[in-house]
């Protein structure tokens, strides 16, 4: 079995906080993981670690064998990230920032692939267009476009369907599966139960920088007496229902 992901006693604090707090999980090459949690959990902390984005405190985080510190160039090729905040960039446009985006992995002439993600995100008639003019879905469809460019043999997604309307949710889902069943694995986050439900081989539920509940949906059904997902979520998560 190889591993995509091999988290080991994860440790991150910001002050006082413990935003994640002694995590481990694995994740096998060629699946899809959810990761879920109410906000505040620290599945974005989790998510800046596997990238590079923010640093740890202790704990091993490799991706495809490779520490992602001492490692960096090895696993961030490997690595598509889409991440929570929206895109900043915007006088340029969606030619402009796939092409900058290629070049930053080391790519040049990447016209064929670029013209392929922007048709398959159904964005190829606004490959002109600054950024700044693009609504908050197209922006959403560009952060999912950037993480393709290099073809990553593992993509991240953290919330990518947050605020989004129902036609992108169904145009990422299928693509992430069509991704997928090529041989790409997948981390996602996602607010949307249901959605991971329906996705993921293996969801793992945070809380309080912790992974509360980590099996395939099937086996968290089974153990937790859950009816589907969302109830197992709530059982596992339980005080933040009676706020
Ligand atoms: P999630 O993505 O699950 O909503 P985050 O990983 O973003 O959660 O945050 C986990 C906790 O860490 C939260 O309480 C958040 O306020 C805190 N946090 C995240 N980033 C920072 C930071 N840069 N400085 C201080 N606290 C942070
Ligand atoms: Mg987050």
């Amino acid at each position: 079995m190889e591993l995509a992901l091999e988290i080991k006693n994860l440790k991150k604090a910001f002050g006082d906080l413990l935003a994640v707090n002694d995590v481990s999980l694995k994740i096998e090459k060629g699946t899809i993981f959810g990761l879920l949690g109410p906000n505040g959990a620290g599945k974005s902390t989790i998510i800046n670690i596997i990238t590079g984005v923010s640093s740890r405190d202790s704990g091993k985080v490799n991706v495809f064998s490779h520490d992602v510190t001492t490692d960096y160039r090895n696993t961030r090729s490997s690595v598509g990230v889409v991440p929570q905040e929206t895109i900043s960039d915007g006088y340029f446009t969606v030619m402009e920032i796939m092409r900058f985006q290629s070049g930053f992995f080391g790519i040049r002439d990447n016209e064929k692939k670029i013209t392929e993600i922007l048709k398959r995100l159904y964005m190829w008639d606004y490959c002109n267009k600054r950024v700044e003019h693009l609504s908050g879905g197209m922006k959403r469809r560009l952060l999912i476009a950037k993480a393709l460019v290099h073809d990553p043999e593992f993509l991240i997604l953290d919330e990518p369907t947050a605020g989004v309307d129902v036609q992108l949710r169904h145009i990422l889902w299928d693509y992430v599966r069509e991704l997928n069943k090529s041989g790409t694995t997948v981390l996602l986050t996602t607010h949307y139960i249901e959605e991971a439900s329906n996705l993921c081989d293996k969801v793992g539920i945070m809380n309080h920088g912790k992974i509360v509940a980590l099996d395939t949906v099937k086996g968290l059904m089974e153990v937790n007496e859950g009816t589907d997902l969302e109830d197992v979520f709530l059982k596992v998560t339980g005080e933040n229902v009676h706020v």
